[in-house]
């Protein structure tokens, strides 16, 4: 019987990172990833990637400071990820105020504009362009494989291999697997992405009051110049994303389509799904609303208040919850990791904050972006002014 020291269940960007981090942090602690399915394959593989410095909350901007510093540093070492920066313009509403202000990171450095870039864009009455920088997009479901082969031999990735169920006993948890085997480890972090309701966990999971909503982005056939950018519809909480390496235009819009289920979701896009699309972008750009045909549809796992969730699942803390990112787990997804191993850290009692340890040489995330962790992440009171129903935090 093979014995793990941390057992990362779910192999989705999360996943990924968390064992990244773990192995970053403490080059002894073993490790074993397990996916029901390949890396990478769930909500991650969907995913649009795209990185904006920004935050709902002093909490989501400190996370997403230290995600756009991790990313960073992440392309300086490794130059072939697939992250690509890009250029970006926030469309505002005037009636609506200077929205801007406060939400995106000073590094975004908002300032106001009077076009767009995109030709096929319009700026409607009332409404105001500001170019932001510090942008890119992912393939996130490449990275999260280019993640794991790094880790590979470091960590193991068990592919294929479900988890079927925990238990907790005798100070360590055991992971049961569909193969019919089973892992003890010092430590479990539960990285399910949307899939909430899987029996093994389903009770520990229900009193967090997360709940899975569908998260659609349309394709547009047209081909992306490299030199294309980004906008972002700031009042409706969506954005057009050239995917230059896919060639083709990305627009993601917020659907608000509640509690689905992610083994659900075959039937591809819907008319209403389609509907929504065209009539959000039709006010920017009709051109393009009519061009949107086809896309991907899935899901992902919402908190109540709008902020990653990462909590510990039982009184010992050796059962550790981290996802519910509010369709920003690729943004938001290294200060996730980073915050599990402060918990796992805490709990043991090793020494440290956040980048104190040891670290070995697959990563490094940046220095002096610390999440100033005075209380333990994961537990912090939750932030006021938190948005509920957002597709992106
Ligand atoms: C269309 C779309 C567009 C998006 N665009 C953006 C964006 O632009 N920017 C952004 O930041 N975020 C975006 N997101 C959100 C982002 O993709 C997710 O928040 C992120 O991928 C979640 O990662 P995860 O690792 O938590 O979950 P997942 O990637 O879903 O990984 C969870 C893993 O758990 C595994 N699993 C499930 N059950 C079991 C089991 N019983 N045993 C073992 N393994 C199991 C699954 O197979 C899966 O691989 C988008 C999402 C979608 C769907």
């Amino acid at each position: 019987m093979a014995q793990p020291a941390t057992a990362v269940i779910g192999a989705g960007v999360v996943g990924c990172l968390v064992a990244r981090e773990l192995a970053a942090r403490d080059p002894e602690v073993s490790i074993t990833v397990f996916d029901r399915d390949a890396v990478g394959a769930g909500a991650s593989r969907r995913s649009a990637g795209l990185h904006l410095p920004r935050g709902a909350t002093p909490r989501t901007r400190r996370m997403s400071a230290f995600s756009h510093a991790y990313y960073a540093d992440l392309k300086l070492r490794r130059p072939d990820v697939p992250i690509q920066p890009i250029g970006a313009t926030v469309i505002t509403d005037r009636a609506r105020g200077d929205r801007l202000v406060g939400r995106y990171l000073d590094l975004a450095t908002p300032t106001p504009v009077g076009s767009v870039p995109n030709h096929a864009v319009f700026l409607p009455e009332g409404s105001r362009a500001w170019r932001i920088a510090g942008c890119h997009y992912a393939d996130v479901y490449q990275l999260a494989q280019a993640i794991a082969a790094e880790l590979r031999p470091r960590a193991r990735f068990l592919e294929g291999v479900a988890v079927t169920g925990l238990g907790s006993s005798g100070g360590a948890v055991t992971v049961y697997a569909g193969t019919g085997e089973r892992f003890v480890a010092d430590f479990v972090v539960l990285a399910p992405g949307p899939w909430l309701s899987v029996p093994a966990w389903q009770d520990r999971v229900a009193p967090l009051g997360l709940r899975v909503k569908k998260v659609v982005a349309l394709h547009i056939e047209q081909r992306p110049d490299p030199t294309d950018e980004a906008v972002v519809f700031d009042t409706d909480d969506a954005f057009l994303l050239p995917l230059v390496h896919r060639g083709h235009w990305l627009f993601s819009y917020s659907c608000h389509e509640w509690d689905v289920d992610p083994d659900g979701l075959t039937a591809g896009l819907s008319p209403a799904d389609i509907g929504a699309a065209r009539a959000c972008l039709r006010r920017y750009s009709p051109t393009l609303a009519d061009a949107c045909g086809a896309g991907r549809v899935f899901c992902d796992a919402y908190s109540p208040d709008g902020e990653p969730l990462v909590r510990p699942l039982d009184g010992t803390g050796r059962i550790v919850f981290a996802g519910a990112a509010n369709g920003s787990g690729y943004r938001l997804g290294p200060a996730i990791g980073s915050e599990v191993v402060d918990l796992l850290r805490l709990h043991t009692g090793s020494a440290g904050p956040s980048g104190s340890g040891p670290r070995g040489s697959g990563g490094s995330p940046p220095q002096g972006a610390a999440l100033g962790n005075a209380v333990p992440p994961g537990l912090a009171p939750r932030s006021e002014g938190a948005t509920g129903d957002h597709q992106y935090v």
